[in-house]
């Protein structure tokens, strides 16, 4: 097969629980909820929901915001040597997530570099933070992502790549859509079965490991 390229989730994928949710829990107003039950529902985009989220938290949060979850993170049995396996084997391994550079890059350190993080700034200047987004969609994508996955998927990968798509929720649907093998837990599982699109459910990123070592000798 041509090269492998594995473009993985972060939040709920990488770690155990969805980090966005669990801050809100933690440190949002109870308008949160609404939100996100309209991002869920897709009658908000992704971009416009996260983003009047984030605005319903004070900036001054941001050391308690990110040392909370430096605490309560747990990352999903597997992730480190999976990161190996890839790294050992030139396999392209790229996070892209639709979360916060000032908690996605400290809880990957050691994992990922950051060279190969792709994600949401979050800006501290104001009163409330602010979300940048460096990543929103290209021409292709009219979905108003804020982190546009499939965008950064056709930015990254080459002409006779095999886009391997890692994820758990509705922000990996469009990547999954395009994606040559899909690896899915959660709500992108269900949405995957309810579309008919094919994928590998997964608990751990050692099924991945497995599975990615398996296709790669079958294709040989
Ligand atoms: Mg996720
Ligand atoms: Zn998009």
């Amino acid at each position: 097969m041509g090269r492998a390229v594995v473009i993985c989730d972060f939040d709920g994928t990488v770690t155990e629980t969805d980090n966005i949710i669990s801050i809100m829990k933690k440190f949002a107003p109870k308008e949160w909820e609404r939100l996100k039950d309209l991002v869920l529902s897709q009658k908000l985009s992704i971009q416009e929901g996260v983003g009047s989220m984030f605005s319903l938290l004070p900036s001054h949060l941001r050391e308690d915001i990110v040392g909370f979850l430096k605490q309560t993170v747990v990352i999903r049995k597997g992730f480190p040597e999976f990161t190996e396996y890839c790294r050992s084997n030139d396999i392209p391994l790229y996070i892209v997530s639709g979360g916060l550079d000032f908690f996605v890059e400290p809880l990957l350190k050691g994992y990922v570099r950051q060279a190969e993080i792709y994600c949401n700034k979050a800006d501290f200047k104001g009163n409330a933070i602010k979300i940048n987004w460096p990543h929103s969609c290209d021409q292709y994508c009219d979905k108003d992502c804020g982190c546009c996955k499939p965008s950064i998927i056709r930015k990254l990968v080459e002409h006779d790549d095999k886009v391997v798509v890692i994820g758990d929720s509705i922000t990996d649907l469009e990547a999954a859509k395009i994606a040559d093998i899909v690896f899915a837990r959660g709500f992108l599982a269900e949405k995957c079965s309810s579309l008919g699109i094919p994928y590998h459910e997964f608990n751990t990123f050692t099924e991945c490991l497995e599975l990615l070592s398996e296709l790669k000798e079958v294709e040989v």
